[in-house]
């Protein structure tokens, strides 16, 4: 199962309003029609606003779902292209950090990558969801999870391998259950490129009920008091890049779909 979804509460702006518009049929035809561009404009602003407050300055949390109202504008970004520039823009300057870090090159140099849309793409089961605007669904999740269809990230996949070949032990960690989902995750990371990484950790029952920060603190504690250094954390969510033992670098991926605690 993966780690408890937060329920919150957002409260949907107020759409501007075309009747208040009034006059000859033309002009009023005209007006209506600006005050749906405006209302379009706003939304998008609106929208545009809420990502950065939510990607950036985590200052919406927890939340549940994307407002109903931006349904359109995060279908846009997941799947218009922008998501995935802002993703290779975030791998770059990771990867411009690896080239400047002096690694020891003794085995012990190590990274943290998350799973879930961070190496591997939930997108296609949230376009049902509708990106994130319907509420979690922990049943309709679990079964798309366990087809193991989850496709590669692409930036990510590269970034892996770069890591790789610079010789860097890279650390998989997950919230997805240990019993139920590890052999569905395995495949599908093996089957979409993720092969030779040193470890993938998922959750096990020891560990049931831990919010994820809690959980994934302590699994990179295990790691560095194994003796590896941790150069770097990358996840999709603020609570994997949160709490202890972090790692020397964190980098947040985006994620307006939902959010983990
Ligand atoms: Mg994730």
């Amino acid at each position: 199962m993966l780690d408890k979804l937060v329920i919150g509460d957002l409260k949907p702006y107020a759409r501007a309003s075309p009747e208040s518009s009034s006059s000859s049929s033309s002009s009023l035809s005209c007006k209506a029609s600006s005050a749906a561009d405006n209302t379009n404009t706003n939304n998008y602003s609106y929208c545009l606003g809420w990502r950065l407050a939510v990607e950036v300055a985590n200052t919406v949390r927890p939340w549940r779902t994307v407002p109903i109202e931006f349904f359109p504008d995060i279908e846009t970004y997941m799947t218009g292209g922008q998501y995935y520039k802002d993703l290779e823009l975030i791998v770059d300057q990771i990867l411009s950090y690896v080239n400047d870090i002096v690694l020891h090159y003794d085995g012990m140099d190590a990274w943290v990558l998350d799973v879930d849309d961070t190496c591997i793409s939930n997108i296609r089961y949230y376009k049902g969801r509708r990106y994130g605007c319907d509420p979690f669904d922990s049943t309709t999740f679990k079964a798309w999870i366990l087809k193991g269809e989850c496709p590669a990230i692409p930036a990510v996949l590269g970034l892996f391998n770069n890591l790789l070949a610079r010789g860097l032990k890279v650390f998989l960690l997950t919230g997805r259950d240990q019993e139920t989902l590890g052999k569905a995750t395995t495949d599908n990371l093996h089957n979409q490129g993720f092969i030779g990484y040193e470890r993938l950790t998922l959750r096990s029952s020891a560990y049931k009920g831990q919010s994820a920060v809690r959980y994934k603190s302590e699994i990179r504690k295990q790691i560095e008091e194994e003796g590896y250094r941790m150069w770097g954390n990358v996840g999709d969510q603020w609570s994997d890049l949160q709490g202890e033992r972090l790692g020397k670098r964190t980098f947040k991926l985006p994620n307006p779909m939902y959010f983990i605690s």
